[in-house]
């Protein structure tokens, strides 16, 4: 699913994270980021250990909740990785919305400040951390579509999301932001074709 915002494109697709050929892609990071399951698990195996390796060195302390760092990206075919720490669900009562809006935000920041032109993201939050995921897509999607039309870059968002669920979610959560239905077209002022 494909969607042409005033500020750039942005793509839903359902498949791996490390995969992707763009310039930089998403880690779902933990704040000491110190590895893990998921997505951190797929990228550190696949990336081979400079990544682990950079990110011990440059970022010794971590990395808040809601924030972002970045790194070269091993042997993953992107220039980049961004590693970002999306809060874990605690309920709904603890600021969730808030941190992860900010960790899309600051992940996207990043990008544009390292000539990136096309980013690439997991569903933030939403396995080990227990996001509820269509609440998770709303904020997520709510958050590129509003930095993508304040900045006009970077050209390409791609979610791309693991399972049938999570893309549903996504699609749907699509749809109620710009008018975008299952087919791509949109009907959005915001948006053309
Ligand atoms: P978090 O700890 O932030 O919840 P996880 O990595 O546990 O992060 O999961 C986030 C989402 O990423 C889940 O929907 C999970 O199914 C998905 N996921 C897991 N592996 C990959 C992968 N290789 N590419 C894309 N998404 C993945």
């Amino acid at each position: 699913m494909r969607c042409r915002l005033e500020g750039g494109v942005l793509e839903l697709v359902q498949g791996d994270i490390t995969l992707q050929q763009v310039d930089a892609i998403v880690n779902a990071a933990n704040r000491r980021l110190a590895g893990g399951g998921g997505v951190d698990g797929a990228i550190h195996r696949r990336g081979g250990s400079a990544i682990m390796e950079e990110t011990r060195r440059r970022y010794p302390e971590g990395c808040p909740t809601g924030q972002a760092v970045i790194t070269a990206a091993g042997e993953l075919p992107s220039r980049f990785v961004i590693h970002a720490v999306g809060p874990v669900w605690r309920g709904g009562t603890h600021g969730e919305p808030a941190l992860l809006a900010s960790a899309y935000r600051h992940c996207l920041a990043l990008a544009v400040a390292n000539d990136c032109r096309s980013i690439a993201f997991p569903s933030l939050s939403t396995g080990a951390y227990r996001y509820p995921v269509s609440r998770a897509a709303r904020t997520a999607l709510a958050a590129v579509i509003e930095f993508l039309e304040e900045r006009e870059a970077p050209e390409l968002v791609r979610f791309v999301l693991f399972d049938e669920a999570t893309y549903r979610a996504y699609a749907g959560a699509l749809g109620e932001n710009t008018g975008v239905s299952g087919s791509g077209r949109s009907r959005g002022p915001r948006s053309s074709g």
